[in-house]
């Protein structure tokens, strides 16, 4: 059976944020983190409700990589106050802890009604405000919590620009080639379908569009505007695609020496398309095509892809090589074994269309250091 899934009621443009005031309920509970406190991000959303007469609770404890201890913390004060409406505010961090929020409190107690949740993305990167995915890390047992689930899903999306226009060059970069190695992956997944395939292209299309141009001009708000769709539905795409071995080898290299996740995945994406196009080259050579690239043949077309993503990283000051992140050289080489058996136990890599050997992802990595 093939399905698609796109459940979340998307809202965008500059009046979006009204979008609140049509909600019906009576609490609202913000997830959220005090960055977002700082800049006065957490009064915009509030001002909305105070016209409605929706009553609020700010939780703002999230941290980066949000942990089971502050999910639970969240998840309790939630269940004490019964909040009919929970947002969630920032970036991939507090959208996660506020998905894990309403899982926990589901588990919990079961006669809880369940909320309305509405995601409010303040990066273009993670796609999450229209997933069912969420991670919590456990910090006593270093090791993280995947959590997916339809109950995971936002009801509402509201994506509002203004919101991602103060976010630096180099994170809106990361973040930007984090969007297209979701595209791209969906596209080429081996769960790929006709609907994930149209909303993988339109991002695509976005992120060569509009990614320069806001890593150029932040107050560019036709970008800004632009890579929030384009990480949107990308993140549509990949919930119903699943994604590939860029996003296997980035996941490990993260838990291992801590690089961001979308820069990982920025420097390792061109050798994957590599490894990739001798099962689904025509892929790439579609892609090629629908940006005007050479791509006369699959081989053309995938060259001419590889090379538009790496000028696109140069550009944007993103490293061409790992070796050109900060790992060690004795420390990754001797890592190599550990890290391909990762990526080859990484949920990713179901999806990706070539079934990689462990020998092939080391080899991989020897080519992309
Ligand atoms: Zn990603």
């Amino acid at each position: 059976m093939t399905q698609f899934y796109g459940k979340t009621k998307i809202c965008y443009g500059v009046d979006a944020m009204e979008s609140l005031e049509q909600l019906a309920a009576k609490k609202a509970f913000i997830v959220t983190d005090q960055f977002m406190v700082k800049t006065g991000f957490v009064d915009r959303v509030v001002s909305h409700l105070d016209r409605r007469g929706v009553s609020h609770l700010v939780f703002s404890d999230v941290e980066s990589d949000p942990s089971l201890e502050t999910v639970t913390r969240g998840a309790k004060l939630f269940l004490e106050n019964r909040a009919d409406l929970l947002i969630a505010l920032g970036g991939g961090s507090p959208i996660d802890a506020a998905k894990a929020i309403v899982y926990f409190a589901h588990k919990a107690s079961e006669d809880v009604v369940k909320p309305t949740l509405v995601a409010i993305p303040t990066t273009s990167g993670t796609g999450s405000e229209v997933t069912d995915i969420s991670v919590v890390t456990d910090k006593v047992n270093e090791v993280k919590i995947p959590l997916s689930d339809e109950l995971l899903i936002p009801d509402v999306a509201i994506l509002d620009a203004r919101f991602t226009r103060t976010l630096p060059p180099a994170i809106t970069g990361a973040t930007g080639m984090d969007v297209l190695t979701h595209a791209i992956e969906a596209y080429t997944s081996r769960q790929a379908n006709a609907f994930t395939s149209i909303y993988a292209r339109y991002a695509i299309r976005y992120v060569f569009s509009y990614l320069l141009r806001a890593y150029r001009n932040g107050d560019d708000m036709e970008a800004r505007e632009h890579m929030l769709l384009g990480s949107c539905m990308a993140g549509m795409a990949f919930n119903n695609s699943g994604l590939g071995i860029t996003h296997s080898i980035a996941h490990s290299l993260g838990g291992m020496f801590h690089i961001p996740h979308g820069l990982a995945n920025a420097v390792v994406l061109p050798q994957v398309i590599r490894f990739n196009s001798f099962d689904v080259g025509i892929r790439f050579q579609e892609i090629a095509q629908m940006l005007s690239l050479p791509a006369a043949t699959v081989e053309e077309g995938t060259s001419s892809l590889i090379k538009a993503v790496c000028d696109l990283n140069e550009a944007m000051g993103i490293p061409a090589r790992i070796s050109m992140l900060e790992i060690g050289q004795e420390e990754y080489f001797n890592n190599l074994e550990v890290i391909s058996c990762n990526v080859l136990n990484d949920i990713c890599t179901q999806g990706n269309p070539r079934k990689p050997s462990k020998r092939d992802i080391i080899e991989l990595l020897k080519l992309a250091w």
